[in-house]
This record gives structure tokens, sequence and C-alpha cells, in this order.
């Protein structure tokens, strides 16, 4: 399958992208490894800092932008790319399967995923009782107490949404101030039954069969305190290991592009989380699908 371009990704910078190839009438296709699309911030709470969008899911959010990318023509499709390789004037991407793509231009928009702890019990008891996201598992502690590891927006959202079904919530950061959003803070501050434990790090969780317990250490200690459920929020990571095989520059995993997206490598563009950048949010990464069309459009002399 030959295509003008391929955008590797169906979250908001993927699906912003696809809305502005699919008016631009490029040949293109979207790739999206998990089938549906959306990206990360389908498993958001509550996103209410996408302009005219109001306050509603992350679920919601990114089912729109899919469906306004598919009414104007985008075709989306499931594949998992595993590598790519420049061949000049084509790129060619390698599938999980085998299958391969080429492509005159290549959008990668496979944003980030959450970061592991690295703590004693997080991986044997990962799905019994240790997650990393709230909207998918909170419901199976409901009335139940769970804790919350991390201070930026995901911990934040995750700690309200769960303060409606369980318990007890406690947050657990480790300084003594958070990254969120400060509206946000406020509001996880105001509830009754969140505990927040400033400069506390977690250093083990406990359980067999399931979570039973975790080891928190703070200014006055280590200490067990008996949970149900782990929640961890400690960050992301860029999905940027299937561009290894490409002299790109990367800085720290992420890709660096201008704001034009950009990359050292002609033909090849990066868009959203995926991207060095100083914010990453979804308004960002819209922005960035937008921009990275743009130089596509450019780049094949189409414009
Ligand atoms: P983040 O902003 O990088 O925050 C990660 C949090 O985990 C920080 O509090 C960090 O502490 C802590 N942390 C990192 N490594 C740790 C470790 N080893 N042990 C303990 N704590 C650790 O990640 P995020 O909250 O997942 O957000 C990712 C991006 O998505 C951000 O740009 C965020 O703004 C965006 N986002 C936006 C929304 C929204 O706007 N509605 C919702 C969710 C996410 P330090 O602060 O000490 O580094």
């Amino acid at each position: 399958m030959d295509k003008e371009l391929v955008i590797v990704g169906g979250g908001p910078a993927g699906l912003s992208a696809a809305i502005y190839a699919a008016r631009a009438g490029l040949d293109f296709i979207v790739l999206e490894r998990d089938g549906f699309g959306g990206g990360q911030i389908t498993s958001s709470h509550e996103v209410e800092n996408y302009p005219g969008a109001g306050i509603r899911s992350g679920f919601d959010l990114g089912s729109a932008f899919r469906e306004q990318a598919v009414a104007l023509g985008a075709e989306i499709r499931y594949g998992a790319v595993s590598s790519v390789r420049d061949l000049g004037d084509e790129k060619e991407l390698i599938l999980d399967g085998g299958e391969t793509i080429k492509a005159k231009a290549v959008i990668a928009a496979t944003g980030a995923s959450p970061k592991k702890l690295g703590v004693p019990g997080e991986k044997e008891l990962t799905g019994r009782g240790v997650s990393w996201c709230a909207t998918c598992d909170g419901a199976f502690f409901r009335g139940r107490d769970t804790l919350v590891i991390g201070g930026g927006d995901t911990a934040v959202e995750d700690a309200l949404f769960l303060s409606n079904l369980c318990r007890s919530v406690t947050v657990a950061l480790r300084r003594d101030v958070f990254r969120a959003a400060r509206r946000r803070v406020d509001l996880l501050k105001a509830k009754d039954n969140v505990t927040i434990l400033y400069k506390t790090n977690l250093t083990e969780i406990r359980g067999e069969d399931r979570v039973r317990s975790v080891i928190l250490s703070g200014p006055e200690g280590a200490a067990e305190r008996p949970v149900d459920g782990v929640f961890l929020a400690v960050g992301v990571e860029p999905a940027s290991g299937w561009l290894e095989g490409l002299p790109l520059t990367l800085d720290g995993g992420y890709v660096a592009a201008g704001e034009d997206c950009r990359t050292g490598v002609p033909g090849v563009f990066a868009a959203g989380d995926l991207r060095k950048k100083p914010l990453r949010q979804v308004v960002t990464a819209a922005a960035d699908g937008a921009n990275a069309v743009t130089s596509v459009i450019e780049y094949l002399g189409r414009a």
C-alpha cells in the first residue's frame, strides 16, 4: 500500500492532523495501535481546558475528535508500527506482523505512555489492585480505601474521580507542592475523604492475591498503610521506540522538532506529546497536528 501520508497515532495530535489532511485532500491513513483512537486523554476523568468543549470526560472528547476526523473522510485503521526505514523520497513503515506501508511523508504522533515506578510489588500486583487508569479501574474500589501517587494533573484528576467512589483517597507526592493546575488542586483539598501526604514516597506495595497495604516513606519515617487500590500517576514516557532506526535527534526519548513539527529527517514530522516541547496538553497536541500537516503540504509541494 502506498500513501502520500501516514499518520501514526490516533490521539488528539494524530486526529487533528487527520482533520487537516482530509480538508487538504491528501491521500492518507491513520494507524492506531489500540484500534479505536482518542489517545491518553480518553482515560482522563474530566477535561475542562479544551476551549469550546465545555467540561466533559476525556473519553467523550477523544471520541469527538475521532468522529470529526471520520466524518471528514479519514480512514483510521488498526496498526502498530514497529519500525520505519528511510528510503529517501519514501518512508517504509513496518507493522507488527510484518505488513509494510510506504508513504511520502509520515507524521509521528504516538504520544506517551504512563511510567512505572519500579517498586517491589508493583509488577506482581498489576491488575490486582495496582492500576494506571482510575477511570478504567476505579469502579472496582467503590467504598474502599485507595492511594494515588503523584502530584501532576493526572494524579489530581484520578484522585478527584476516586473521591466520588471510594471511602478514602490518600494522595502521596514526593515534593511539598503539586505540579497540577491550582484550581483542580483546590477542589481536591476541599474533599472530606481525601488526605494529602507531601514529601512522601511509595517504597513498597504489599499483598499476595491482591493489594493489602503499602509502605510510605515521609518526613516522619516509613510506615505501613492499609489500602485496597494503588493508582500510579508518576508521569509519562514518550512512545518513540519505533523511530529508533532514523537519524532523529531524541532528547529523553522526545523527538526534537520545532513548531512546524519538522524533524531532522525530511518527510518525517513529529506532533503532540512525542515532540520535545514545554507544554503537553490536548490543545497543544491539536495545534501540532494542524502545523504538521501544513508542513507536510509544503514538503509534498502541494501548497
Ligand atoms: P507529570 O505532569 O509529569 O506529573 C508527574 C507527577 O509524578 C509529578 O508530581 C512528579 O513529581 C511525580 N513523579 C514523577 N516521578 C516520580 C517518582 N519516581 N516518584 C514519585 N513521584 C514521581 O505527569 P502527568 O500528571 O501524567 O501529566 C502528563 C502531561 O499530561 C502533563 O503535561 C499534564 O499537564 C497533562 N495532563 C493534562 C490534563 C488536563 O489538562 N486536563 C490532565 C492530565 C494530564 P515532581 O513534580 O516532583 O516531578
